[in-house]
């Protein structure tokens, strides 16, 4: 794997950004240098399936088809699950406030969503799928998790997306006021990445 291009089925470049961190500095990948090439042309999928587990598969298909047979691509499924709500957004998390997918509108909407109930009552966990498909009919599965709350009003300028409304499990500051490398060592996706760092390392 040393070298490797793992092709991402993403067209969110804050993914790619963070997972390129994350391939950089997670000691079991770290040294085998690769690099993850954002998706040029993502294809379109409808996130339908209703898991996170099925539609990081449909996106890993969908950009398969479209790249050699002996590619890798790796997806992400991802979305924050609110304990009051039902475990809404969920899967739904990118386009809670629409079809349009605008990132400020869910957050605003989420927000909203939760005014007025209480502490006590706000727990939520980031959950993360990553999807490996490999040359030979590979494919590998490897979820994290991030349990925490969400806070009141959003605070912090860093990472995406719901990031100024969570507030991980033993910290008093979101996803957004802390440091990218603090975030991936946490994260639902950091935990992710982790486990297929392990199984890169040990793969031929
Ligand atoms: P999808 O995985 O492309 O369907 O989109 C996942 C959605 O969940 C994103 O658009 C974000 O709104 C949200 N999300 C996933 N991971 C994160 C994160 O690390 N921080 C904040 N929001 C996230």
């Amino acid at each position: 794997m040393r070298g490797c291009v793992i092709h991402l089925a993403s067209g969110n470049r804050h993914k790619a950004r963070e997972m390129q961190r994350l391939a950089d500095e997670t000691p079991a990948s770290a040294r085998l240098g690769l690099r993850i090439e954002p998706a040029a042309a993502m294809p379109p999928v409808e996130e339908d399936t209703g898991t996170f587990e099925g539609n990081a598969r449909k996106k890993a298909a969908a950009l398969q088809a479209a790249l050699p047979p002996d590619a890798w691509v790796l997806a992400d499924d991802s979305g924050v699950c609110v304990d009051a709500l039902g475990g809404a957004p969920g899967v739904e998390s990118a386009y809670y406030a629409g079809p349009q997918g605008d990132p400020a509108a869910n957050l605003r909407k989420l927000a909203e969503v939760m005014r007025g109930v209480p502490d006590g009552q706000r727990a939520a966990r980031f959950v993360c799928v990553l999807l490996l498909r490999g040359p030979g009919g590979v494919e590998r599965v490897f979820e994290g998790r991030c349990e925490g709350v969400l806070g009141h009003e959003p605070r912090g300028g860093r990472g995406f997306g719901y990031d100024p409304l969570f507030v991980p499990a033993g910290f008093d500051c979101t996803y957004a006021e802390l440091e990218e490398p603090a975030k991936n060592a946490i994260s639902h996706r950091g935990r992710a990445w982790a486990q297929l760092a392990l199984w890169l390392a040990a793969a031929p």
